[in-house]
């Protein structure tokens, strides 16, 4: 066993956080997207043309951007979680080496070293 049970607890706890901020983030994020398509309904504007339909068109796609990446993030804290049920968190998924210390305290859902993260 690589990590004992508190400090892998401490991981869990760790996921768990970052889970909960990230499905904040979605919910804030889901907001957003309904106050922009209703400020585009409102406006009536032609997105091609009018300088502030290509505004609301570009805030939309930087937030539908965001929502991905959240939607990404979740699933690969999931996956974290799991692997800690599992007994094989911190180790790479790609290559099997034991992933840094350093790199699960800054993101503890990285399922790669980081040199297949490279
Ligand atoms: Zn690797």
């Amino acid at each position: 066993m690589r990590f004992s049970d508190a400090r892998l607890e401490g991981f869990r706890e760790q996921l768990l956080s970052q889970q909960r901020v990230t499905e904040q983030l979605m919910a804030d994020l889901g907001s957003d997207i309904r106050l922009i398509v209703e400020a585009r309904h409102d406006s009536n504007v032609d997105d091609e043309h009018d300088p502030e339909g290509a505004t609301i068109a570009f805030e939309r796609s930087q937030t539908d951007a965001l929502l991905k990446q959240s939607t990404q993030r979740l699933g690969e804290i999931s996956a974290a979680l799991r692997r800690i049920d599992l007994g094989t968190f911190g180790t790479c998924v790609n290559c099997g080496q034991q992933i840094a210390v350093a790199r699960l305290d800054a993101r503890a859902y990285a399922a790669t070293c980081i040199d297949c993260a490279r």
